[in-house]
């Protein structure tokens, strides 16, 4: 679990290499962390705010706010994130 924690974590690294803001907004990352707060298969340990799939196992207090992070279920999408262009050209986020 450790293992695919530092997988993840360096998948992050790639984005401040590249000058890219690394983490979601807050709000998405709050709603992440809700979706695992009642996650649909009881991965969540609530006492170490954990996720107990095998492939994941990561601290959800900081996975959940991670641009490049999944859940390993696909109940989380922080590609609802990305901005958009709105009706007068102004960036506008998606969430
Ligand atoms: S990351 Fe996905 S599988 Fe793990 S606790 Fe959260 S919603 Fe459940």
């Amino acid at each position: 679990m450790a293992v695919n924690f530092a997988k993840a974590a360096s998948a992050q690294s790639v984005h401040v290499l590249h000058g890219r803001d690394p983490y979601v907004p807050k709000e998405r990352a709050e709603a992440n962390l809700m979706v695992c707060w009642e996650c649909p298969d009881g991965m969540f340990d609530l006492e170490k705010v954990r996720c107990l799939d095998k492939r994941c196992g990561c601290d959800l207090k900081r996975k959940t706010r991670w641009r490049t992070a999944a859940c390993p279920r696909g109940h989380w999408d922080n590609r609802k994130n990305e901005m958009t262009t709105g009706t007068n050209g102004e960036k506008v986020n998606r969430l």
